[in-house]
């Protein structure tokens, strides 16, 4: 059997070799390394992939966030509503220009930000919500743009995680997950869905105002070459990263749905345990399996992930600790306690190997580990 890793990013490598080695040796044969063609090119294919009218592509999807807040021109202590269940990142950047993150709890079943929750959360000083769509899966985005449009506050999609992923409204349209908002971000780190060889990340919008000023401040706040109406930042995603991202977005659609195969697979195995809960899927979106999340039920996690890595077997915790409760972020408004769900959840998820390249001997040596232990 292949060697099990949570990501297996050689195993595909080695599909696409001759179309990505070729890609990165133009790019470094033309020595446009810097905004070269194959930059356009992706902004270009990616914004007819999401259906969307501009796409930013930046340094990482960290960058990604905090540009969309400096483009939005929110000033210190304005309050940001986000979840208190997602990567660091999310908080990090509102923390970082000094506005104010305002912690919401999330649903048990999909592990997303819970509009009840925010309606609570509102209050005069509130300028925006950052809904994450965790593990690859859309937050209730219509009911978010409903309180947005109420209070006229401004959406940022933190979708660095579920790229690809269709978001079905009550009226039977559709849109991309992160082309809803005001403006979507997203991360081509390596084991993201749609990952790059190294970092790069992405910002989407409709809104022509906004676009041009998120160029702006990608590029050092430069409106003409040299004059610097804004203080900016230096992000780029680079060409040879860009090469690369060419020829894995014509895939992405093929890697959801192996993705999807193997957490169907997952499912199946796990159905009705009495010791699991297998990840819900949300009826008004698409997943697309970033991750495979499971929920324990009167198990003991630590002896189960102890009992998979002596069988070789990955296993992660996304995320052991809630942000209120990371030391960094520690606030004098919040306490344990505060965010049950969040609480619960980081006490008991843990996620399997998920990735484009598992095969149906590794799937079941997974499988039926996880059961022999849980079952015995
Ligand atoms: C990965 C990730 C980010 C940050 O992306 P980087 O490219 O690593 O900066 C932000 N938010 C979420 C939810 C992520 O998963």
């Amino acid at each position: 059997m292949k060697k099990l890793q949570m990501v297996d990013l050689r195993s595909q490598y080695l599909k696409i070799k001759t179309e990505i080695d070729k890609g990165i040796q133009e790019v470094i044969d033309s020595c446009a390394f810097i905004n070269g063609p194959a930059v356009q090119n992706f902004q270009k294919s990616l914004e007819q992939y999401l259906g969307v009218k501009h796409v930013i592509p930046c340094a990482n999807g960290t960058d990604a966030l905090q540009v969309s807040m400096m483009a939005l021109s929110l000033k210190p202590g304005d309050e940001v509503i986000t979840t208190s269940f997602t990567f660091i990142a999310t908080a990090e950047v509102i923390a970082l220009l000094k506005l104010t993150p305002v912690l919401v709890d999330v649903d048990p079943g999909t592990f997303n930000i819970d509009p009840e929750a925010i309606r609570r959360a509102i209050t005069p000083k509130t300028r925006a919500i950052v809904p994450v769509h965790l593990f690859g899966q859309a937050a209730p985005m219509e009911e978010i743009m409903e309180i947005a449009e109420k209070h006229n506050l401004f959406v940022i999609e933190d979708n660095c995680q579920a790229i690809g992923s269709d978001y079905f409204f009550t009226d039977g349209t559709s849109k991309k997950a992160g082309t809803i908002g005001h403006i979507g971000c997203t991360s081509f780190f390596p084991s993201k869905n749609l990952g790059c060889y190294g970092d790069g990340g992405a910002i989407f919008t409709n809104d022509d105002e906004l676009a041009k000023q998120m160029r702006v401040v990608v590029n050092h706040g430069m409106t003409v070459r040299y004059y610097h109406d804004y203080v900016g930042v230096n992000s780029r995603l680079d060409s040879i990263q860009a090469a690369v991202l060419n020829v894995k977005l014509a895939l992405l659609d093929e890697y959801a749905a192996k993705r999807r195969a193997a957490a169907d697979f997952y499912d199946k195995a796990f159905a009705s345990h009495p010791k699991l809960n297998t990840p819900e899927r949300y009826a008004k979106s698409t997943h697309v399996f970033h991750q495979y999340t499971l929920v324990t039920k009167n198990t003991d996690r630590k002896a189960l992930i102890e009992f998979l890595t002596s069988k070789e077997i990955p296993a992660m915790i996304y995320y052991p600790v809630p942000l209120h409760m990371q030391k960094a972020y520690l606030d004098s408004r919040y306490k344990p306690g505060d965010f049950p769900v969040t609480e619960q959840l980081s006490e008991t998820v843990f996620s399997l190997p998920m990735h484009t390249e598992l095969d149906q001997e590794q799937l079941t040596y997974i499988t039926s580990n996880v059961l022999d232990f849980l079952n015995r």
